[in-house]
Order: C-alpha cells, then sequence, then structure tokens
C-alpha cells in the first residue's frame, strides 16, 4: 500500500510519515503542490493526504486536477481549523475526506485505514492461487478458507507474487511495492518477508521457489 503526503509544514509531514511507517504503509512525501502533481503523474498511489495551503500550486488545484485525469484515488486533505469553506471545497472537488488540524495520529490512521479499503473495494480483487486466496481490498489472505497471521509487508510480497503467479519476481520489484523513496531497504529485508512467508505457505504445499541471481517465483499450483 502505497501513500503520497503533500504537506509544507515539515513537522507535521515527518509525523505523519514516521505512525503511516510504522504501520507498514509506503511512505512518500512533497513539501509542494507541483511536486505533488508531478508524483502523481508518474506513480500510483492507494491513497494520497493533502493539504490545501500548499506553495506553488495549492491542495485544491492539484485535487482538480487529480479529478479532471480521471483518478479516483482516495483523497483525505487537511484543513486549518474553522476553514468551513477550504472543507466544502475540497469535497467538492472530488475529496474523499478531511481532517481538521490538529489531529490525533490514531485518528488520522484509522481514516487513513477506512479510506483504503473503500477505495479498493471498488478496484479490489480476490487473487487465487489454488487453494491460497487473497482479498486485497480486505488485506486479509486465506489457505482453504482459514485465515493466514500474515504482517502487512508479508501480505504486499504475497499480494506481488500472486498477481504473477508462474512469473519471476525481482527483489527491486518487491521493494518498490514496500517501501516509500528515501527509505532505507536493508540488503536482506526483501529475504527476510519471503522467508517468514515461506515457513506459514509451505506446510500447506504452496512454494515459493528462489531463482538465483533474478528473483522469487510462486509456484503455479499443481491443480486449481
Ligand atoms: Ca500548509
Amino acid at each position: 500500500m502505497r501513500i503520497l503526503i503533500a504537506e509544507d509544514d515539515p513537522v507535521l509531514a515527518d509525523g505523519l510519515m514516521r505512525s503511516l511507517r510504522q504501520a507498514d504503509y509506503a511512505v512518500d512525501c512533497v513539501a509542494a503542490g507541483d511536486q505533488a502533481e508531478h508524483v502523481l503523474l508518474a506513480q500510483t498511489y492507494d491513497l494520497v493526504i493533502l493539504d490545501l495551503g500548499l506553495p506553488r500550486l495549492d491542495g485544491f488545484e492539484v485535487l482538480r486536477r487529480l479529478r479532471h485525469r480521471g483518478s479516483k484515488v482516495p483523497v483525505l486533505v487537511l484543513t486549518a481549523r474553522d476553514a468551513v469553506d477550504d472543507r466544502v471545497r475540497g469535497l467538492d472537488l472530488g475529496a474523499d475526506d478531511y481532517l481538521t488540524k490538529p489531529f490525533d495520529l490514531p485518528e488520522l490512521e484509522a481514516r487513513v485505514r477506512a479510506l483504503i479499503r473503500r477505495g479498493q473495494s471498488g478496484g479490489g480483487s480476490t487473487l487465487s492461487h489454488g487453494a491460497l486466496k487473497l482479498d486485497t481490498a480486505g488485506r486479509r489472505a486465506t489457505l482453504k478458507g482459514v485465515s493466514l497471521d500474515l504482517s502487512a509487508r508479508e501480505l504486499g510480497v504475497l499480494e506481488v507474487l500472486m498477481h504473477r503467479s508462474g512469473r519471476v519476481v525481482n527483489k527491486e520489484q518487491l521493494a518498490e511495492q514496500l517501501y516509500g523513496w528515501d527509505e532505507e531497504v536493508g540488503a536482506n529485508a526483501i529475504e527476510v518477508y519471503v522467508h517468514r512467508l515461506r515457513k506459514k505457505l509451505e506446510p500447506a504445499g504452496v512454494t515459493i521457489r528462489t531463482i538465483r541471481g533474478l528473483g522469487y517465483l510462486l509456484d503455479k499450483p499443481e491443480h486449481e
């Protein structure tokens, strides 16, 4: 799950980024409206957290252009206290929800979870791999109907592997799904997630193969 934060207050942006990364989201951060526009043209996000008062291009205009291009990505706008007109205008332009500053981080995290769920129920789907199912909207995997206990990042790895079942996925593709741009990805981090996932899946006969020098491959199920 990838989130873009567009916020020019560095303290607030940093707090948001830390708290969302702790919840295992991949988070990118920009501090100006033109930068937000630029990255939104280049990268797909599951959620945008958009401050309305941004330098160079304000949040309203970023939002207006985003919706004009037909993007349905969920947008949570951040507004100043008492700025009722801003809230209304933001919602009119196609924002999905708003939060008034200052807000508590747990409140923000709850809104983020709800918006991501809602965003995905439109485009969400169930991936299948034999008896293994992954509900991309509910963020839940089951094996023969029994829930698997997977962390958000293990689920992220599994989702990429299932999307490309039978084909090799390299570590860069996995890292791109799991981390923000400026996050240090430890050399072994991906291997650790794959290792944990493998331990949870192998007893059920689902095999993640390591293709030396290339990446990983989820073996095709023997029978559907
Ligand atoms: Ca601002």
